[in-house]
Parts: structure tokens; sequence; C-alpha cells
């Protein structure tokens, strides 16, 4: 599962909870806004093999301790 971090606090949160927030705290509901979500907010996702969260969406990417480990960025590449 993908989440998504708030660059400023640190909360871990859904995709449907991010933009809830982010509508509320930075959005203001304006569709012209050209700033989006990514500006404040990392997506994340749990290693496949260990658990730790790390940076992106690709989930099969594995964290950068398990990247160390292996020598591979991808699970499927285990
Ligand atoms: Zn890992």
């Amino acid at each position: 599962m993908v989440l998504f971090m708030n660059k400023e606090n640190g909360n871990v949160l859904t995709y449907k909870k991010m933009l809830e927030e982010w509508n509320e705290l930075y959005d203001g509901g304006d569709d012209t806004n050209p700033v989006g979500w990514d500006e404040y907010y990392t997506p994340l996702h749990q290693c496949k093999y260990c658990g730790e969260f790390t940076k992106g969406t690709d989930e099969d990417v594995l964290c950068k301790d398990c990247r160390m480990t292996f020598g591979h960025t991808f699970y499927s590449e285990l």
C-alpha cells in the first residue's frame, strides 16, 4: 500500500486522508492553485522484504537497506 507523509509534521496518511488534509490545509479548494499535493507530501510504500517504509510509489522497489544488502532494486529480482 502506498502512503503519504506530510513533509511538515511527518504524519503518514492514506491517499484519501492525504487529499482531505491537503484540501483543508494547503489547497483551499482552489481549482486554479497550481501547487500539487506532491509539494507537501512524500509518497511512501513498505519494502516487501523487510516492511520498512521507503520513498516512492512503486511497491516492487526495495528499501535502501535491502538495496544495499542484495544489490538489487526490485523485490521481483530477488
Ligand atoms: Zn527492506
